[in-house]
């Protein structure tokens, strides 16, 4: 099958026909309780009425006239995103990817602007911030770079969650404009960092005059508890990126700035095409709305120390879990070896889960899961990962 399609995502094992809420089906109508939620995209599960219907009005009003003229439902998504995360402008692209490139050319311009001519970035290790040349570039792992050489100059790695590496580059370097950090690194294997962490990063940028530039493209749109990860450290960033959750699956990203960096791009300096057309924003903002209408961020917070709790307590003992961590329904359980294969076997028993950096059992729970689902989640998985431990242990 898929023949013509270029062989970028491997095997595909499954296929899905329709979604409701928590739920996927395959073409042979068998269900699955989907925690993975199209990697963190679909916050509202899957086909919710109230952002299918702004989307069905949308595309039989009007889908798209380009950014040569005013586009009110831009303005509106704009607006609501502003009055969300404090921020004071708005750029509007179609993924995730893009949210980036447009942070990282805000930080380049606003760099040039202070007299700078090769403006640095600080990027962290086990990052993931992309697939386009620059944010391939900024993401930390070696296999993401393989074969794409040269990378792009003007980036500087430094370990994820170490203060003094950075104060570090600070003392030798320049050149350095922003720093760009997820608050919590999700590709790279659900690492949290120390609370003190982001905190401290505001005060070198500050310090420094440098841009802190939050990439919540996977905690964003309240997965992390919060409608924005760095709200629970009472600080504002520079510039902050988002998209996955911002669309429920409609493809949509946003780069946010405030200050100065909000001030950076003029006329003529960045664009697109499809960005923040009526269609993607009318969805956007139903999403947004049903969000904050029934306050799910607060609901990811409470789900996610219910799945910690739940997993903490349950695997308690076993030798093959090396780690298990989280923030709202961002949670990694970090096993002994690679553990890929668990997928399939989870899958089998009709549960949708994701493992990511080889050994980290991924869950993105939608945040409209109810307790019930949430504990046929834990049902499930828990014995599975015994058995795994177990069968593992025997056959070495
Ligand atoms: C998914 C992701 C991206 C890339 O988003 P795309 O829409 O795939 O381009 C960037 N940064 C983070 C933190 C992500 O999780």
């Amino acid at each position: 099958m898929a023949t013509t399609l270029m062989d970028t995502y491997g095997t595909r094992p499954l296929t899905f026909v329709k979604g409701e809420g928590v739920w996927l089906w395959d073409a042979d109508g068998n269900k699955y309780l989907d925690a993975v939620a199209g990697i963190a995209v679909c916050g509202l599960g899957h086909a919710h009425p109230q952002v299918a219907a702004a989307t069905a009005e949308q595309a039989s009003t009007l889908v798209h006239t380009s950014n040569l003229y005013n586009i009110p439902q831009q303005q509106q998504l704009g607006d609501k995103l502003v009055e969300l995360s404090g921020m004071d402008s708005v750029f509007f692209g179609n993924s995730g990817a893009e949210a980036n490139e447009a942070a990282i050319k805000i930080a380049r311009l606003y760099g040039h602007n202070k007299g700078i001519d090769t403006p640095t970035i600080i990027v962290m290790e086990q990052s993931f911030h992309g697939r386009t040349m620059a944010t391939l570039t900024a993401t930390g792992n070696r296999k993401v770079h393989a074969g794409f050489e040269p990378l792009l100059k003007g980036f500087l790695r430094a370990p994820f969650n170490d203060i003094n590496s950075i104060e570090q580059m600070a003392a030798n370097n320049a050149d350095i404009v922003a720093i760009l950090v997820e608050p919590v690194q999700g590709e790279g294997g659900v690492n949290v960092p120390a609370a003190s962490y982001l905190p401290k990063l505001r005060d070198i940028c500050d310090r420094q005059g440098w841009l802190l530039m939050l990439d919540e493209i996977q905690t964003g749109n309240g997965r992390t508890g919060s409608f924005f990860a760095y709200q629970q450290c009472g600080l504002l960033p520079d510039v902050v990126t988002v998209a996955k959750g911002l669309g429920n699956g409609f493809p949509i990203g946003a780069c946010l700035a405030r200050g100065a960096a909000a001030q950076t791009l003029q006329p003529g300096n960045h664009g697109s095409t499809y960005g923040g057309n009526p269609l993607g924003c009318a969805t956007a903002l139903a999403t947004l709305n049903v969000l904050s209408e029934q306050n799910l961020p607060a609901r990811a917070a409470q789900l996610g120390s219910f799945f910690l709790s739940q997993f903490k307590e349950l695997l308690k003992g076993a030798s093959c879990v090396r780690e298990i961590r989280g923030q709202g329904l961002m949670i990694g359980i970090e096993l002994d070896q690679p553990c890929a294969e668990l997928v399939a076997k989870a899958a089998a028993q009709g549960l949708l889960i994701n493992v990511t950096a080889g050994n980290t059992i991924r869950l993105l729970p939608p945040l409209i899961m109810t307790d019930e689902q949430a504990q046929q989640v834990v049902d499930i998985l828990v014995p599975l990962i015994k058995d795994w431990g177990s069968s593992d242990a025997t056959s070495v």
